[in-house]
Parts: structure tokens; sequence; C-alpha cells
């Protein structure tokens, strides 16, 4: 299994060992250990990379720890509003929603749009319709309850502030994954519940084709995760993808300028996965840490949270 690669992100931010208990990250890294290496058994089985990175970013989802699916942050309104995007690398076909509740796991979803609709993005209500018409599942709104967020978001729901400075921590738990699989094929997969008290019907950069998610065989597939405004205006994961299509940069020289130089001069707090056409990867991220884990065929897994 020459190459097979997968690499998955559960958020980026103020992430320090003082902010943490040994518990809570014994129990991230499980969590991303666990999404890791199911990802890459459809991998090692044979299957494609929009299986793997589909079967990762749905664990992640299910996974109250992370921002995305059953974790999602509350709005101003209280209420729950995920996006999310997939994109397979062999034909650039993508499938993306912004704004859908109570979509159990909105990276299905996407799927479903990707290979069903002649549309790429649908949003709110039509987006839910689609669901029910391909048995996408839906869960109730305590599903989406998690007691943590609650509180974080009560601090601030009174407040303009949309996301998490208010305790001087900025973290951004959306999930993603990148794969390359033994055809090499490139896809990638972002699904998040945006910021906390963020404004209703605000859509960030992870369903946003090129801004948080791309996928091209060409060049890379990407999985982007910080502060979405930054990401959307900077169209991070197309601005790689072309420094390596046009400019014949490498993927580490590509990131290195957009992740560590162009967005920190702009403003933009965040980081990446990425997995190139070899199944080389680059997992930059200019905040203090990233949940992030990676696996290439043969060798074991690796999960990390803070700098290295
Ligand atoms: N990028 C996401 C957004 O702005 C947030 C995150 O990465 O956690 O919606």
């Amino acid at each position: 299994m020459q190459n097979i690669t997968i690499a998955i992100h559960g958020g980026a931010g103020t992430i320090t060992p003082a902010s943490m208990t040994p518990e809570l990250e014994k129990a991230y890294k499980q969590a991303l250990s666990h999404a890791l290496d199911q990802g890459y058994q459809v991998l090692e089985k044979g299957g494609s990379a929009l299986d793997a990175v589909e079967m990762a970013v749905v664990l992640l989802e299910d996974s109250p720890l992370f921002n995305a699916g059953r974790g999602s942050v509350f709005t101003k309104e209280g209420k729950h509003e995920m996006d999310a995007a997939i994109m397979c690398g062999k034909t650039l076909e993508a499938g993306a929603v912004a704004g859908v509740r109570n979509i159990r796991n909105p990276v299905r979803l996407t799927r479903a749009i990707m290979e069903h609709s002649d549309h790429v993005f649908l949003s709110g209500y039509g987006a839910e319709e689609f669901a029910r018409k391909y048995n996408i599942d839906f869960a109730p709104e305590e599903y989406f309850y998690d007691k943590r967020r609650y509180q974080q978001w009560r601090e601030v729901r009174d407040t303009d502030i949309f996301m998490l400075d208010h305790t001087d921590e900025r973290k951004f738990g959306t999930v993603g994954a990148v794969a390359r699989d033994a055809n090499g094929d490139l896809a990638a997969a972002t699904s998040t519940g945006g910021m906390t008290n963020k404004n209703y019907n605000r859509i960030g950069d992870s369903p946003l084709i090129g801004s948080g998610t791309y996928a091209n065989n060409k060049t890379c597939a990407i999985s982007c995760t910080g502060h979405g405004e930054f990401f959307i205006r900077a169209v991070v994961a197309y601005d790689i993808s072309c420094l390596m299509e046009y400019k014949g940069y490498t993927l580490q020289e590509a990131c290195e300028e957009v992740v560590m130089d162009k967005l920190v001069k702009f403003g933009g707090e965040g980081g990446l996965i990425a997995v190139d056409g070899n199944g080389k990867l680059a997992l930059p991220f200019n905040s203090e840490g990233m949940y992030r884990a990676y696996r290439r065929g043969g060798q074991e897994g690796r999960v990390s949270i803070y700098k290295d």
C-alpha cells in the first residue's frame, strides 16, 4: 500500500498544555486516533480517498469534543448551524452545505449533494429538504447540546463577540480530513459549527470550495481551520493549489508562504492539513496548537496537539 496517506484535524487555536487537563488531552488524542485509524483502514482495504475522508469526518462529527456535528457551537440565537464541504481531486466534483440544522452528519449530506445533485452548494431549508430526500439522518436539538459549549456561549451571548477570545482563548474546533488513496486520487472534507455566538446565517470558510476546502489530483487536497473571515478573503486552499500548479512550488513551500507568511501578515489565525499527489503531507499552523493526526502506508499513526 505505497503512498496511501490520510491526515485529519480537529481545529486550531490557543491550545497550550496550560489550557488542558491530562484527562481532556487523553480524550482528544483518543478521538483523533480513532477517526484516523478508521479512515486509514478504508484506504488500506483499497477504498477511495473520498470514502476515507468521509469516514474520518463522520467520526469527528460524532464526538462532542469537536465543533462539528454533535459538538457544534451555539449561534447568537442559541441554535446550531453547520457548514461542511467535500471535494474529489480526480473529477473536481464537490458538494457543500451552509447553515444546516439538525443534520447528524453534515459531511454525509455534502457527499449526497456531490453525487446526486446538479448543484454544488445548498443552504438552509433547501439543503435539509435534500437531506430528507436522500435519507440523511436528522437529530433532535438535544443531541447537539453540550454543557461546555453552552457555557461558552452564555458568556458572550449579549455581546457582539463571535469567537472565544472572551476567555483569552481562541479555539477553532472545526474538523477535516485529506487523503490520497492507492490509485493516487485525492480528496478533502471539512465540517464545522462555525464560531461561538456567530450571527445567525453567518457562513465561514469551511464549506467554500477554494477557501476552507479544496482537492485537485494535479496539486493537493486541503482542509483548513481558523478564523474563517480571513481564510475566505485569502482564498487559502486554492491559493496553495495555484502556487503549486502555476509556479511549481512544492506543497511544503506553498503552505509555508500562505499559512506562515501571507495569513500571518493578514492577521488570519489558524492552520490546515494538506496532502499532495505523491502522498507528501504538510500540516502547518500559525496558532499555538492544532489538533491533528496523520498516517502513511505501512507506518504507525501520529497524533499531536501542540507545536512540535
Ligand atoms: N473556520 C471555521 C469558521 O470560521 C472555524 C474553525 O475553523 O473552527 O467557521
